[in-house]
């Protein structure tokens, strides 16, 4: 960086000067983390812009298509969540799709210019014999030639070898929040369980996706607990979803207050220059 790229008070500060290196590390700090959030807003964007393009062509954008395979009827209590059964949200339950019509969504995603197709599942994690259809599945995405990403709830360590077996590329399993305002919005599975499966994924050689949610009623220290749990875990997730709360009516969270737009960017900002992210 030369001098046109620090403003004074940057160059002053050791531990933002650390933070802007653009080196690829898991030890940050909350601390760290919070000085990035506090930049003022021109030059986050700036610093996360000039590190993404270190790393990326900054022209290129990957293209995910994302289809229901199974709708509805979960028996988790995720707040943000209209496919929860607990919940009058007026969405119609559906069983697990034949893997024909799969494979079709698939060729028509491709044809309009997707490079990924993600297939997800509304299971508190998947019984064997529904991943044996599955699996069918990812080999037949990838037989097209795309890449594959499932969300299918918590696995267990021989599912997701399966899974990376059959060919699937990409899991996605999201933290949704900090460590310490998780409970507020899931209660039926825990944190630790989350790492479990995101633990399982890495182990059995498949990508990581894993981001959470924003705009739940949480706090900026929340915001910076979930970048810092991701940014700590052993493997850095290939993709890193940041979604904001999709209000839905039914749900616990369809009252949410509306979240500013540019913490929001912020956020996303603070999450996008750690360079191994992808989305
Ligand atoms: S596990 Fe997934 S499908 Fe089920 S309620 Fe939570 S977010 Fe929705």
């Amino acid at each position: 960086m030369d001098d046109r790229t620090h403003a004074p008070f940057l160059a002053a500060n050791p531990v933002l000067v650390r933070c802007l290196s653009g080196a690829v590390r898991q030890d940050w700090t909350r601390a760290e983390i919070e000085a990035l959030f506090d930049l003022p807003f021109p030059d986050l964007i700036f610093h996360a812009q000039r590190i993404h393009r270190e790393h990326f062509d900054p022209r290129e954008v990957q293209i995910s298509t994302l289809l229901s395979i199974k709708t509805g009827g979960c028996p988790e209590d995720c707040a943000y969540c209209p496919q929860s059964a607990r919940y009058d949200t007026g969405v119609t339950a559906h069983k697990l799709m034949d893997v024909a019509a799969v494979v079709d969504e698939a060729r028509a995603a491709k044809a309009a210019g997707a490079s990924r197709f993600c297939m997800g599942a509304a299971w508190r994690s998947p019984k064997d014999r529904d991943l044996d259809q599955v699996c069918a599945m990812v080999a037949g995405v990838r037989a097209l030639g795309l890449e594959t990403c499932a969300t299918l709830g918590m696995l267990t360590a021989p599912q997701a070898a399966r899974l990376k077996s059959a060919g699937l590329d990409y899991y996605n399993h999201n933290l949704d929040t900090s460590p310490e305002f998780y409970g507020e919005i899931v209660s039926t599975r825990t944190y630790q369980e989350r790492l479990d499966t995101l633990n399982h994924v890495r182990t059995a050689g498949i990508h990581v996706c894993c981001g959470g949610i924003v705009g739940m009623g949480e706090g900026r220290h929340d915001r910076i607990g979930m970048i810092a749990t991701l940014a700590g875990l052993p493997g850095h997730p290939e993709s890193v979803p940041i979604n904001l709360l999709v209000r839905v009516e039914g749900t616990p969270l369809a009252a949410a207050e509306t979240f500013d737009p540019l913490e929001f960017v912020r956020t996303i900002a603070v999450a996008f220059r750690r360079p191994r992210g992808h989305e």
